[in-house]
């Protein structure tokens, strides 16, 4: 074995002989012989991608792939799974590619890639990844190679930010008012962009943390990889709303000399989502559909469950059209397929991982067996275990098996014992009366670490620090050794995604909880594009209803047009009525009622400010920008009603 560095956070622990054990046994069940994913990531390998670090105006940090250097080592460390080693070292290999004469990509500076392809007289990019210094980046060095010339067309393979986000770092918002550039994206693209994680937004952006662990030191007992790709990078984010949005299920455009076949795949990977076909060059970008590992039903982060089913006949029906019709295979992550037969096996194989999961789920969910259960006994048929494309180094078998049985039956097992459990706490009080205590419940846990037992002693510890307060001698003590046991778990596991989250929890149990800098999460063009509706259903989910209990308050919302006339910003959708009744915010949009406590005037700038939290409504009132006619009282009260939100609340330890 390497010597390994001990690069990683602070505190971090050597890998056991039991987790070394595991990696024994793990590497005798891999492919490690097939090693054509290296030859495919390099094969057009132009440039490579600029030394230096991607920084903000402000010179914040964006970018940088330096602190990636250990993965030189061909070698597993003990602290990494080797099939993860081997796939965060594929995710290295970066740079500008030319896929095709007039096809190229960016990858490597972002997780996810951009592609250019070249027309007749412009270009046409895809994806124009998270946020505009990247963006900016890969666009530059493309031109250092290819002549410079303008931008004709952007297109989003779909609703997530890592598609989006860069925008503005590729074109010009004047040049698309202007006819100059078209922006195409899948149907209901716009209404996903700005809606899929907004409700649930400040939980879902506390638990990426775990998913993706850009606050985790990387190195080899640290972050390594985040499975699509490295890392998310963290710069400006922006949106540009599409002017062309593809409604049919298959739609061909001719842009600047290039066929592009666009098929709609919603409610698969995302929720808006089309794959692209361009017969005449015969390259199939399968954007988001295929990648080069099991994809996430269910993201740890937590989302909608997505539908295995409707991804597996997406991932035939682009092999049954487009596939004898291809030379090459790209997509949004990762590296390219490339010829006829690799192309029919990867789709055929990517088809059969999707569809064997959730079938043999349903199979034994049907026999009776539990969630849970069918993680613990569902393997892969040998081909598909043989195939790298197939590994788990994103999604798992495990929770992807979880997903489905949730997307069918819910997270109620059945078993009425479950039905109304008492809650983590005080269940975890009465268990270790039952067990002796805690001394009694962390000697014995001491022992299964001693024997390699981290999946049980990760979990009893959480119940000993469960059942106290923090500080308590006994959740100290619960809190080291379960963040001993969780760090060999992420030593072990092969997804990237719970390497992090089994490392950001060990690294928030040792260290506690990161304090960020309280900067507002909101994306301002995402914020200038919420629909009314929207808006008002952001307020809602703030609403203490315990607070509002017995009010009654209903008030008029009127977003005022450049012409000043209600019914016109009325008949443009601009008037709402709120409700509020029963401890629940409601509103009827359109309406205006004439004996309402309130009636509340605003532009859209000054909604926009209050909703992205840059002017406090104190101010907005005090100087006129919102206008108040009735009870101003009514606002004050409603407003000082709505909960701020915690962005680093408490994961794991004890519970608050
Ligand atoms: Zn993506």
């Amino acid at each position: 074995m390497p010597t390994s560095t001990p690069a990683g956070p602070p505190g971090a622990q050597p890998a056991t002989a039991f987790t070394l054990a595991c990696q024994h046994a793990a590497r005798r069940l891999l492919p490690l012989a097939d090693t054509r994913s290296f030859d495919d990531a390099r094969r057009g390998h132009v440039a490579d991608l600029p030394a230096g670090a991607i920084t903000r105006a402000n010179g914040g940090p964006v970018w940088s792939l330096a602190a990636y250097g250990f993965l030189a080592d061909e070698e597993a460390p003990d602290s990494v799974h080797p099939g993860l080693w081997r796939h965060a070292r594929v995710n290295m290999v970066t740079g500008l590619f030319q896929v095709v004469p007039r096809v190229w990509q960016v990858r490597g500076l972002d997780i996810a890639n951009m592609t250019i392809i070249e027309g007749d007289t412009g270009l046409i990019v895809i994806d124009p990844l998270i946020s505009t210094e990247v963006a900016a980046a890969g666009m530059a060095l493309y031109f250092q190679h290819r002549p410079k010339k303008p931008v004709l067309a952007m297109v989003y393979s779909h609703s997530h930010v890592d598609h989006f986000g860069g925008v503005r770092g590729v074109i010009d918002e004047a040049d698309v008012r202007a006819g100059r550039v078209q922006v195409i994206a899948p149907a209901g693209f716009m209404e996903e962009a700005v809606s899929e994680n907004l409700l649930a937004g400040n939980a879902m952006a506390r638990r990426a943390l775990f998913q993706f662990g850009p606050l985790l030191p990387k190195g080899v007992r640290g972050q390594v990889d985040a499975g699509l790709g490295k890392t998310t990078s963290t710069g400006t984010v922006t949106l540009i709303a599409p002017t062309v949005v593809i409604n049919q299920p298959v739609e061909r455009h001719l842009i600047d000399g290039i066929e592009c076949i666009f098929e709609l795949t919603p409610g698969a990977e995302a929720p808006a989502e089309m794959i692209i076909h361009h017969p005449g060059l015969r390259v199939l970008n399968m954007t988001e559909i295929s990648s080069q590992n099991f994809h996430n039903l269910l993201p740890l982060r937590g989302a909608q469950v997505r539908d295995a089913l409707a991804w597996s006949r997406y991932l035939d029906g682009a092999l049954q059209r487009y596939g004898a019709a291809s030379d090459v295979l790209i997509a949004q992550h990762h590296w390219p397929v490339w010829g006829g037969s690799a192309i029919d096996g990867f789709l055929r194989r990517q088809r059969d991982l999707y569809r064997y999961v959730h079938d043999q789920t349903l199979r034994l969910m049907n026999h009776g067996l539990l969630a849970a259960e069918i993680a613990e006994t569902l393997q892969l048929p040998q081909a598909l275990q043989d195939d790298w494309a197939c590994h788990g180094f994103y999604g798992t078998v495990k929770h992807n098996v979880k997903a489905v049985v949730q997307r069918y039956l819910g997270a109620y097992d059945g078993n009425p014992a479950h039905l109304d459990p008492l809650p983590p706490a005080d269940a975890a009080r009465k268990t270790l009366q039952y067990m002796g205590g805690a001394d009694t419940v962390l000697q014995h846990a001491q022992a299964d670490f001693d024997a390699g037992e981290y999946r049980w002693v990760a979990q009893v510890c959480a119940v000993v620090a469960h059942a106290g307060r923090p500080g308590d001698d006994s959740v100290q003590r619960a809190q080291a050794l379960g963040a001993d046991a969780l760090e060999q778990l992420g030593y072990q596991a092969e997804s990237a995604t719970w390497r992090n989250a089994y490392l950001q929890a060990v690294m928030e149990l040792r260290h506690g909880v990161p304090q960020l800098p309280p900067t507002s999460v909101a994306v301002r063009d995402i914020v200038r594009a919420l629909p009314l509706g929207l808006f008002f259903d952001t307020l809602a989910m703030r609403l203490d209803g315990a607070k509002a209990d017995g009010l009654h308050l209903r008030i008029n919302w009127r977003i005022t047009g450049t012409g000043g006339d209600v019914d016109a910003d009325a008949e443009a959708g601009n008037c709402a009525l709120l409700n509020l009744e029963h401890g629940a915010l409601t509103h009827r949009l359109g309406v205006q009622a004439a004996d309402a406590d309130a009636s509340v005037a605003m532009d859209r700038d000054t909604l926009d400010a209050i909703a992205l939290q840059t002017l406090p409504l104190a101010d907005a009132l005090q100087t006129g920008r919102v206008q108040v006619q009735g009870r101003v009282q009514a606002l004050v009260q409603l407003m000082s009603m709505l909960d701020t939100f915690n962005r680093m609340f408490p994961v794991v330890g004890p519970r608050p």
